[in-house]
């Protein structure tokens, strides 16, 4: 993968002259002259809660001389995220606004802030088009974001209602998670793929079907999912399960076509990750992220006159700084691969000692060393354990096993599992300000046919007008 990745480096260097945001005075190349017309095909990816901090921390994942595939493209720019009625937004209005160029209130599903009117989002214009049309997300395929590119409701929690909105929309792929309306104690209930069925969709699972999947039927795809029906985190997966990457290369064959498409990739865990305070995950997540958008670079090699790629966020989440206080000038963010599983995994470990009563702390310390290499210093010095952080982890460890919970203000779970993992981010070098979305502006990645508009600094609604722009959608 590292050859694979260099290369494409180089290529895009190369590319870089025909869409960077400082061309004025250049000699364009011929391609570039070659390129006038309009994208047909499409890609907007979205790192949900993923800011400037969470793309540079995925350097603890990479190799020493890789780099993110969205840090390669030619043209970047920064996006505000307010939402109509608050500072700080969340992932409903913001995807609102990425999905039909409009500000909306929290919560709400591409509706108008007082929901007297539905928003046309940007699929429902390409599919008017008669381009096809897919929605790939790594959570629920009815949570806020990916509802917001098909469904319009009130409220993001109305579940069942965004659901149903699949069967009626006409797009012709959804993949990746399961949906939250159609699930029973983390159990499908099957309503759901009854109604899509009944809607002309394949509802298929696995790589098996996927993989069998025929270009020009519609599919409901998706894999192995958690209580809430995401894919599991891409630290935490089995080596088989199929990953976003591959609900993307699959979404491209399934949706390639003379007439065009529009394909929405959200990556939706790197914002559970960084609520949690999960620097380590984070990484992981947004590694996960990258590759599926080095698919749709690979699709923009064959066309590239044809094909615009937009890489952002919703909003930032966890006010992630590459920096902590007691660390000063100094930081190691390579310690984070020391960490095995994802803070969710190992809260539900010590959910089951706190039940079972039945793990010692010296067992819960031996544990740390496993699963967040805190203790070990044989693998690094830096994550010898103090006396004092021993206390500490001692009183986080009493206060889950009588099941006291942190609640959400930093980080999420019971007091021992944030305590480990706040423990290694700040080795590390790594704060969080805060469990909850921060109003900082996100990064935009473009590259492609009509990439350049998507220079400078301008708003989230933006981002939607300039490929409605460029892509000549009628709104
Ligand atoms: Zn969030």
């Amino acid at each position: 993968m590292l050859g694979g990745r260099l290369t494409g480096i180089l290529v895009l260097i190369t590319m870089f002259f025909t869409a960077s945001c400082s061309t004025a005075g250049r000699v364009q190349p011929e391609s570039v002259k070659q390129a006038a017309g309009i994208p047909k095909y499409i890609f907007y990816f979205i790192g949900d809660g993923m800011g400037m901090a969470h793309v540079k921390i995925a350097d603890a994942v990479l190799e020493d001389d890789q780099v993110l595939w969205m840090t390669t493209l030619p043209v970047s720019g920064m996006a505000s995220t307010h939402a109509e009625n608050r500072y700080i937004t969340g992932s409903a209005a913001a995807g609102t606004a990425l999905a039909t160029g409009r500000k909306t209130t929290i919560g709400t599903i591409a509706k108008n802030g007082n929901h007297s009117e539905n928003l046309k989002t940007i699929a429902e214009m390409s599919r008017d088009n008669g381009m096809r049309v897919g929605i790939v997300s790594s959570v629920s395929i009815d949570h806020a974001t990916p509802a917001c590119f098909y469904a319009h409701a009130d409220n993001r929690s109305m579940y069942s209602d965004i659901a149903v909105q699949m069967a009626s929309s006409g797009f012709d792929y959804f993949g990746g998670g399961y949906a939250r309306a159609d699930l029973e104690d983390g159990k499908p209930l099957g309503k759901l793929i009854t109604i899509m069925q009944d809607s002309g969709y394949n509802v298929i699972r696995g790589w098996e079907a996927l993989g069998k999947a025929v270009p020009g039927q519609k599919y409901w795809a998706f894999e192995n999912f958690d209580g809430s029906g995401a894919l599991e985190y891409a630290i935490d997966r089995a080596p088989d399960d199929l990953t976003l990457a591959d609900f993307t290369r699959n979404g491209i064959r399934l949706l390639d076509n003379d007439q065009g498409f529009f394909l929405m990739v959200e990556g939706g865990k790197i914002d559970w990750a960084s609520h949690a305070n999960d620097a380590a995950t984070v990484a992981h997540e947004v590694v996960d992220f990258d590759l599926a958008i080095a698919e749709a670079l690979e699709f923009y090699h064959e066309h590239p006159a044809e094909t615009l790629i937009v890489v952002t966020a919703d909003h930032e989440c966890g006010g992630l700084a590459l920096g902590y206080a007691d660390k000063a000038y100094e930081s190691d963010i390579g310690l984070l691969l020391s960490q095995k599983l994802s803070a969710q995994v190992f809260a539900g470990k010590v959910a089951q000692w706190t039940e079972r009563k039945n793990v010692s702390f010296s067992m819960a310390l031996d544990s740390a060393k496993v699963y967040f290499g805190l203790g070990n210093v044989q693998l690094d010095s830096a994550l010898v354990l103090t006396s004092e952080e021993k206390m500490a982890l001692r009183q986080a460890y009493t206060a889950s096993m009588t099941g006291q919970n942190v609640g959400q203000k930093y980080g999420e779970g019971d007091p021992l599992t944030v305590s480990l993992t706040k423990l290694l981010n700040h080795k590390a070098g790594i704060g969080w300000t805060t469990g909850k979305h921060t109003a900082l502006p996100v990064p935009v990645f473009a590259i492609g046919q009509g990439a350049r508009e998507f220079c400078g600094i301008y708003d989230n609604t933006d981002i939607a007008k300039k490929i409605i722009k460029v892509a000549e959608l009628q709104p």
